[in-house]
């Protein structure tokens, strides 16, 4: 038999249906991968009991002809969606050992469809950072081996202190990396400033944030609750779009999910493009950006171009403030989400002579470094004093960017291409270290999405000279997911998928 790992979540439902294996199968061959490449650090939990028997109650239901729309299908679940009876932490330290007594809504939607849980993957901490290095669980590492090293040098590195090998992006490090080792074929992430597709575009793999409101927050640990969204990583884009029409659709449970029918998203992957107008925003083509970088952007447009599209050059010219806004309003809704974690209410307590120093002592020996700095630029921000000067305007910035996408689909563009990132993945330790705003520019190219509530797609779209994979993104109109299917489709089927090889 194949290898099952190696399969598209598409196929491996092909499999399943036609009776060339099992689900139980399936997870036995993702739960030995898991195993092997347990090194990458992708997961932070395995739960090989639950997902033997979910596939197990699968393969049952299947031969009742109950077969839902993920019947069968193993996933990874990034461990800031809460689980219930697994260990949910966020990647951090502070919440100890979490079990929730819920599951959240997306999660719940998946297993109503027959999916299967692998378990629970890293992140960074409370979903802060690009590059998985926040983790309390240590750093994931990008199953893509740095550009010209040896098999044996990559391996040497990832025995040791895996500095040199190269990030998986971040937050959903864990999601991306686990997808493109193919530890599982497929998996959930979140995506507050762009850790869907940065992830995404430095693995080689697809992911999408949709638009706000699509999905449910209920159950998944709040980082910014107004730029917060879930979504997938998978293979391919017909793989996204399978997850997405589970993971979508309104729940009372959160007040800012919306109430609209979740389209099949599916049925969207090979419509035709043609006619379709797309935006090239010139304010995205920033200084000291690689060649490389414009060269991908450049042939993305050419892709679509080909199949059809209308390519336009349009302006949205507050695009440049939308970085320095959003590291204001992120970690000012931040620090308020993270009030909650006390040493009262959840997970780690460390004593104290009385409960103010109960509360220092747990935040200081529960959070980390740069969930820290967070706290403190929130504090900062909300103060009086600063608020007017530094929030309201970031607030006031924000609904500048949001009108900059307004006017351009109000002329009719139907959507927006950009590059995903500025550089294709960096290694471990190489960023942000001396100073966090070589690291918060990796966010340059996807935060003003989240600022704007609007669906982004990333996927790759070809390699740089070394080898490695360089990721485009598409911006779409609010709740126009399909579209973004569609062209994402396109550029696939010309730019060819990214498929890792095995070293580890
Ligand atoms: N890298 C960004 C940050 O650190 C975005 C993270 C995210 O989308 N969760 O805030």
């Amino acid at each position: 038999m194949t290898d099952l790992t190696a399969l598209t979540l598409d196929d491996a439902r092909k499999g399943l249906a036609s009776g060339a294996f099992t689900a139980v199968e399936l997870a036995e061959a993702h739960l030995a991968a898991m195993e092997a490449g347990r090194a990458l650090n992708a997961y932070v939990l395995e739960t090989p009991e639950q997902a033997l028997a979910m596939a197990k109650a699968s393969d049952a239901r299947r031969k009742t002809g109950e077969a839902g729309r993920l019947e069968g299908i193993p996933l990874g679940i990034k461990d800031l969606y809460a689980t219930e009876g697994v260990r949910t932490t966020a990647g951090s330290k502070i919440l100890g050992n979490f079990v929730p007594p819920y599951e959240s809504t997306v999660t719940k939607q998946l297993w109503r469809d027959g999916a299967v849980m692998l378990g629970k993957l890293n992140n960074d901490e409370f979903a802060m950072g690009s590059s998985n290095e926040t983790s309390a669980f240590g750093p994931v590492v990008n199953p893509i081996p740095p550009a010209n090293w040896s098999e044996e040098q990559a391996r040497k590195a990832l025995a040791g202190d895996k500095q040199g090998l190269l990030v998986p992006g971040g937050s959903s490090g864990g999601s991306s990396a686990a997808v493109a080792a193919h530890l599982c074929l497929g998996a959930t992430a979140t995506d507050t400033g762009g850790s869907i597709r940065q992830p995404a575009a430095f693995t080689g793999t697809v992911g999408i944030k949709p638009t706000y409101g699509r999905c449910s927050r209920w159950g998944i640990v709040a980082f910014a609750s107004s730029l917060d969204q879930a979504g997938p990583i998978a293979k391919t884009v017909k793989d996204c779009a399978a997850l997405m029409t589970s993971m979508a659709g309104h729940d009372p449970m959160d007040s800012t999910s919306v109430d609209m029918p979740v389209p099949d998203y599916e049925a969207a992957v090979g419509r035709s493009v043609k006619g379709l107008t797309i935006g090239i925003p010139r304010e995205y083509r920033v200084e000291g950006m690689p060649e490389e970088i414009e060269a991908l952007w450049k042939k993305g447009a050419e892709m679509l171009k080909a199949a059809g599209a209308n390519i336009v050059d349009i302006s949205l010219p507050h695009t440049k403030y939308a970085l320095p806004a959003y590291y204001i309003v992120a970690p000012a809704e931040a620090s308020s989400n993270l009030a909650r974690y006390d040493g009262v209410r959840y997970g780690l307590r460390v004593p104290g002579k009385d409960i103010i120093d109960l509360y220092e002592k747990t935040r200081a020996e529960g959070f980390g470094r740069e969930v820290k700095r967070r706290i403190m630029i929130g504090t900062y921000v909300l103060s009086a004093g600063y608020y007017d000067a530094y929030y309201l305007r970031a607030q006031k910035i924000r609904t500048l960017i949001k009108r900059d996408f307004e006017e351009v689909y109000a002329k009719g563009v139907h959507a927006v291409l950009t590059p995903a990132t500025p550089s294709a993945a960096f290694g471990i330790g190489e960023k942000g270290s001396a100073d966090p705003v070589e690291m918060y520019l990796n966010d340059i190219f996807t935060v003003t999405v989240n600022m704007a509530g609007l669906p982004g797609l990333a996927l790759p779209g070809g390699t740089d000279s070394k080898g490695l994979p360089l990721g485009l993104q598409l911006i779409g109109r609010p709740f126009d997911e399909e579209t973004l299917f569609s062209l994402g489709q396109v550029i696939e089927d010309q730019a060819g998928r990214f498929v890792a090889r095995r070293w580890w």
